[in-house]
């Protein structure tokens, strides 16, 4: 079988919401918006979002500003529009919301509908870089929120911010019809998963791939082959996973960074009854990597 060349959206993708982010830098329309009844507000809890019950699955509980205190809205993001309805997150001032409750995304979000848990990503990306950046980082001075919400304005020294998104690579190392899983301290038991690492400053994609390959199982790569990417706002990372080949077999492992790593053969891992380990969750870029390439006629 080729390899997939459109991927489908992972989990916590925009999934086509429009940001509308025209309408940023338009402040009495953000003002009506907020007013407006049609429009909808996601609450947030600290990095906590709310979240009702619809038929013993979870759903996003968006309210309208009607049901919610004004004082609330003053200064709430403004994420975008869809079918014609603003959406904003706004801070709840307390952990008892007037409706549902605040959950945390990663309990939720494989259950959410896509749509859904790509808006909560988005959301809850935008209100762990608030919750971080009250303050200006070059002279301590409170910051003003504005642009909707997208940025921090020092009123001292005129130092501005906006969200950032951290960028990962993740990347399956092949070898002929074996792959290279490891597994962190971290994971659950029995699981393994390709090798990532975060881009430093100063680095390409394809460097921090040679470096944390090289660092975490002592493996030269080649042929670096970009696939998919997956938002992954935990807090604010981008996955950009990768596919590469390996020049050595012998690995040698940075206990610092990994339990263990091995080779797999792909028809260890072709059967789910037969894995002799637990892959990564299925909705997880990780999982997409792998599952891609043992799709692949050997
Ligand atoms: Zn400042």
């Amino acid at each position: 079988m080729p390899i997939v060349s459109n991927p489908p959206p992972h989990i916590y993708t925009g999934c086509g919401f429009d940001r509308a982010a025209e309408r940023r830098r338009d402040p009495s329309w953000l003002a009506r918006a907020q007013a407006e009844p049609t429009s909808r507000v996601l609450l947030t809890f600290g990095l906590q979002i709310l979240i009702g019950m619809e038929e013993d699955a979870p759903r996003l509980r968006l309210l309208s500003p009607t049901e919610l205190p004004a004082e609330l809205l003053v200064g709430a993001t403004f994420l975008g529009c869809e079918q014609g309805r603003a959406i904003f997150a706004a801070e709840a001032a307390g952990p008892e919301p007037p409706v549902g409750r605040f959950v945390e995304l990663r309990s939720v979000g494989t259950a959410l509908p896509g749509r859904e848990a790509g808006l909560a990503a988005y959301a809850r990306g935008l209100a762990h870089w608030r919750l971080r950046h009250r303050h200006c980082g070059a002279c301590g001075t409170a910051n003003l929120f504005d642009q909707g919400g997208h940025a921090a304005t020092c009123p001292a020294c005129g130092n501005q911010t906006f969200p950032r998104t951290d960028p990962a690579v993740i990347v399956l190392v092949t070898r002929g019809a074996r792959c290279l899983l490891g597994r962190s301290a971290r994971f659950p038991a029995g699981m393994y998963s390709t090798l990532a690492g975060f881009v430093e400053p100063g680095e390409s994609l394809e460097e921090t791939l040679v470096r944390e390959v090289g660092e975490e199982a002592g493996i030269r790569i080649q042929n670096p082959r970009y696939r998919s990417s997956q938002p992954w706002p935990f807090p604010q990372s981008l996955m950009l996973g990768f596919r590469a080949e390996a020049l050595d077999e012998r690995l040698r492992i940075d206990p610092e960074e990994l339990e263990d790593a091995r080779w797999f053969s792909r028809d260890e891992l072709c059967e789910p009854e037969r894995r002799p380990v637990r892959l990564p969750n299925p909705d997880s870029i990780a999982r997409f990597l792998i599952d891609e390439w043992l799709a692949e006629a050997p």
